[in-house]
């Protein structure tokens, strides 16, 4: 049976008619899209994307550990021209991200995206799980804690699935009997040190409350020489009104004596709500726009997060942050070869998790309800839909036009 689904070009504009996919031998067509609009638009390195302010990171989920998604993810946005993919801290997971990475590069020969993990050195909501037992839930509730999770990970009439869970909350809102816990962990900073270690690991992400030095500090220290070969640090943490910049110049402090590599900051904005609406991006515009102007911040580049979505891009040209230079300033990113010191982006770019796993997730939903647990790549149909998703909200920033392409 046809299938179709509306196309959003570049920019988001939804064209008038929607595509047919039988019309297309998926595969080659998705080859064909990926050589015309994707490669010829993303730079020879991630470090040039930060620099052009068009770096773009999927973000899988500090929590999420659904393998097979978390492999079928990779490989479509690694297609799709992303710079980075940020996994959970452990070694199945990064496994099926590399995994994934690999199978597009077998389809279409592209530059491989970093490998990012993600690590907490407190409690956050990022690292946590809902849990609850079925059998106490009184027999007449109508489950809108089923309805609510945007990762399917509440069985029906059963309890929360842990792989799926990445600790949004929304079921803990709108449970009515209180049943659901939220459990929260810190992960293991020596597991987290031999995950740095792999070759096939690039970058590490921090996630902090930016309240508690001492945390931060104990965690960095605890890392030592693993981040020696990384290319990237990055800390993401919220808005700390009043206490912002001083709370990133006490965490740079910490690091900046044992950091080998550029660093990056990702100012979350309203966590794990991207695939709420059109709002729910305000709030991480909002950061971009009090970072960029303040001066006395350390160095870094800076990335949008929470509650990024199709509309990010349209509110960063508003502010006229979306790849606006900066004044030239040479002794910034030292780190970087001679070549690239070239006026870098005020905003490096932007991170979608929540929204960039909805749209495409809805295709691979549907290629596991028929098909089971299953390589997308050998459903070009379902392949080329889940391409096309995703081109939609990357060509967003990396500015690709994938109309003329595909009609
Ligand atoms: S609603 Fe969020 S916290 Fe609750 S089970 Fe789903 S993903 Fe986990
Ligand atoms: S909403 Fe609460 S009581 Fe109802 S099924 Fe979900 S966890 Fe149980």
């Amino acid at each position: 049976m046809a299938m179709s689904i509306p196309c959003y070009a570049s920019f988001g504009t939804k064209l008038q008619d929607p595509l047919n996919y039988s019309n297309y031998n998926g595969v080659e067509k998705v080859k064909s899209i990926i050589k015309k609009t994707v490669i010829p638009s993303v730079g020879s390195s991630p470090v040039e994307s930060l620099q052009k302010g068009n770096w773009v990171k999927l973000i899988c989920g500090a929590s999420f550990e659904d393998l097979v998604d978390i492999r079928n993810l990779s490989l479509v946005y690694t297609l799709a021209g992303v710079d980075c993919i940020d996994c959970a801290a452990e070694a199945s997971v990064v496994n099926a991200v590399n995994e994934g990475i690999e199978a597009a590069r077998a389809l279409v020969p592209i530059r491989r995206p970093w490998v990012m993990i993600s690590v907490n050195d407190d409690e956050d909501l990022h690292f946590r799980k809902a849990e609850f037992d079925p059998d106490d839930c009184p027999r007449d509730c109508m489950r809108p804690c089923e309805k609510v999770c945007p990762a399917n990970a509440i069985l029906q009439k059963g309890g929360v699935l842990a792989e799926r869970c990445y600790g949004c909350g929304r079921c803990l809102a709108v449970c009515p009997y209180d049943k659901i816990r939220a459990i929260t962990y810190v992960r293991d900073v020596i597991a987290t040190a031999e995950l740095l270690e792999r070759d096939d690991v690039d970058a590490l992400e921090i996630h902090t409350s930016g309240r508690e030095p001492s945390v931060f500090r104990e965690l960095w220290t605890g890392l030592g020489n693993s981040t020696a070969n990384l290319k990237l640090v990055a800390v993401s943490f919220p808005d700390l009104r009043g206490s912002t910049i001083s709370a990133m110049n006490a965490m740079y402090s910490i690091m900046e004596s044992s950091i080998h590599c550029i660093n990056l900051w990702q100012l979350d904005g309203r966590p794990m709500s991207g695939d709420i609406g059109r709002g729910a991006t305000r709030d991480a515009i909002a950061f971009a726009r009090k970072l960029a102007s303040a001066g006395d911040k350390p160095k870094g580049f800076l990335q949008l997060a929470g509650g990024t979505n199709i509309h990010t891009v349209e509110g960063l040209k508003k502010e006229r942050l979306f790849q606006t230079t900066t004044i030239h300033e040479p002794s910034r990113y030292e780190t970087i070869p001679s070549t690239l010191h070239s006026p870098n982006a005020l905003i490096a770019g932007v991170a979608f998790g929540g929204y960039a796993r909805k749209i495409v997730g809805r295709v691979l939903s549907s290629v596991q309800s028929h098909h089971g647990l299953a390589r997308v790549e050998d459903f070009p149909e379902q392949l080329l839909q889940a391409i096309i998703e995703s081109l939609a909200l990357v060509g967003t920033v990396k500015c690709y036009n994938i109309q003329k392409q595909i009609i």
